[in-house]
């Protein structure tokens, strides 16, 4: 029978395993789930938040009628404010305006302040959510910023209960623990924890989309939500959390967005459990794990929170398809391999450069995109700044109002709009409208060509 609390906060932790029988099946290791999205604020971050607040109460950082304030990417901002205004504080929480709009609902459901900012800025930007959540706590007076990626009373929240909960549930039998890592917290201590436990015989695995720098990525954007480490090609000081403590990790597996996206969508489907992106990158984590283990070992895998988050991305077929995860089918696959191999301009070409690649670009156009040194995982659609078109940069040298050594700066157009490979021409029509010449096709979140107007009849 299910307990009695005399609080919420009481119902924190104590989640339970599930055994993953079928995306499991033909493999000789169990895994098993923890199910972190059935805590009482539905998500993993409730631990940490619980126990952060507790520790800034009992450091004197937190006193009566003060406010909390913390740059989130949704759940740790609604396990603060499940705690927080249990405990009687205001409480303000920073959202990347990429996250769903659904975070910022529940967000203020729980009676939070949402401020929504950009986290695809450099970090030096004055604009970052980091900076802006910064300058509110020293603004605000009694105001403490929870600081979940160097606050250690995170990774301890998993030291004392998830490590030990997954310790006592398996018997002492886990020898693989496998999560994704954004603070690092849940991973460094729950990982820490069964080390311990198990005299250093528990490996610990962090599941990381390829791209993210933790595991050995570029840090060019990816489209798990809340985990990864993303580097903007102009970040001069990249800091990695305080929370993440690498040694813990024995080492990564790194997943692919269309990977991760799929694997939750059958976890849902297969097993029952409606989760996260990031819990799609876990499984297959774990799944890669498991398929070299034998009978004797048992894998524990986090599934940090619920897919009812995402309902409108991960879990719906059209938002799959726009990105160009789902493709069956897929007519603009064809046109796209007879259109040529894709140009792109790099955002601090010169007038003269763009020219010359414009050259063999499809429709005379091509996306301008943020420059990084080499891109082992092509131009994720959040790197195109804008468009150059040969049409105008010529009209431009030919009148004069350009010169070949100008940087392209002002002669930079609106970004084309975007289809998945998975959509149908009418579609890709449809979003061309009048104003645009071409549209960008997407494979996996990332662009795989340029279709210009002509070729969508
Ligand atoms: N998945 C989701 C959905 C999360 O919200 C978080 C927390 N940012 C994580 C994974 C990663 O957990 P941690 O911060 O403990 O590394």
């Amino acid at each position: 029978m299910a307990a009695v609390h005399e609080s919420v906060l009481d119902a924190i932790g104590g989640t339970p395993l599930v055994r993953l029988a079928r995306l499991g099946a033909g493999i000789a290791a169990p895994i098993y789930a923890k199910v972190e999205f059935l805590n009482i604020g539905g998500s993993v971050k409730d631990r940490a938040a619980l126990s952060m607040v507790l520790a800034a109460e009992r450091d004197g950082l937190l006193k009566p009628g003060g406010t909390i304030i913390e740059a989130t990417s949704g759940n740790t901002g609604i396990g603060l404010a499940l705690v927080g205004r249990q405990r009687g504080y205001r409480v303000i929480a920073g959202v990347a305006d990429k996250a769903s709009a659904e975070k910022s609902d529940i967000l203020r459901a729980y009676g939070a302040e949402v401020v929504l900012a950009p986290t695809a800025v450099p970090a030096e930007d004055p604009r970052h959510l980091f900076n802006v959540v910064q300058r509110l706590a020293e603004e605000i007076p009694g105001a403490w910023l929870a600081n979940q990626y160097d606050n250690l009373a995170n990774p301890d929240a998993h030291i004392r209960t998830t490590g030990p909960e997954i310790w006592a549930q398996t018997g002492g039998r886990v020898t693989h623990f496998v999560a994704g890592v954004g603070t690092g917290g849940t991973v460094t201590g729950t990982g820490s924890y069964l080390k311990e436990a198990s005299g250093g015989a528990v490996t610990v695995v962090g599941a990381d989309p390829e791209a993210s720098t933790y595991g050995g990525g570029d840090g060019s954007p990816w489209y798990v939500e809340s985990i990864g480490h993303y580097l903007h090609p102009d970040t001069v000081e990249d800091r990695q959390p305080q929370a993440l403590r690498a040694e813990v990790i024995d080492s990564y597996e790194r997943i692919p967005d269309r990977e991760s996206l799929l694997t939750v969508r059958r976890l849902s489907r297969e097993e029952g459990l409606l989760a996260g992106p990031s819990s799609g990158t876990a499984v297959a984590a774990a799944l890669r794990v498991a398929r070299r283990l034998g009978p004797d070992d048992l894998v524990v895998v986090v599934l940090p929170d619920s897919g009812r988050s995402y309902l409108s991305k991960v879990h719906s077929d059209a938002w799959m398809r726009e990105w160009g995860f789902l493709e069956e089918g897929s007519t603009l696959r064809t046109l796209l391999d007879a259109a040529g191999p894709l140009v792109t301009v790099d955002a601090d070409a010169t007038v003269g450069e763009a020219v010359e690649l414009l050259r063999d670009a499809p429709g005379g156009v091509a996306p301008v995109v943020l420059k990084r040194a080499a891109r082992p995982y092509g131009v994720a659609a959040a790197e195109v700044a804008g468009s150059a078109s040969r049409e105008v940069l010529a009209a431009a040298l030919a009148e004069g109002a350009a010169k070949p050594g100008d940087p392209l700066g002002a002669l930079v157009g609106p970004a084309l709009p975007t289809v998945g490979v998975g959509q149908s021409p009418d579609e890709a029509r449809a979003v061309l409208g009048e104003a645009h010449g071409a549209v960008l096709v997407l494979v996996d979140g990332r662009v795989a060509g340029v279709l210009a107007r002509e070729v969508l009849r």
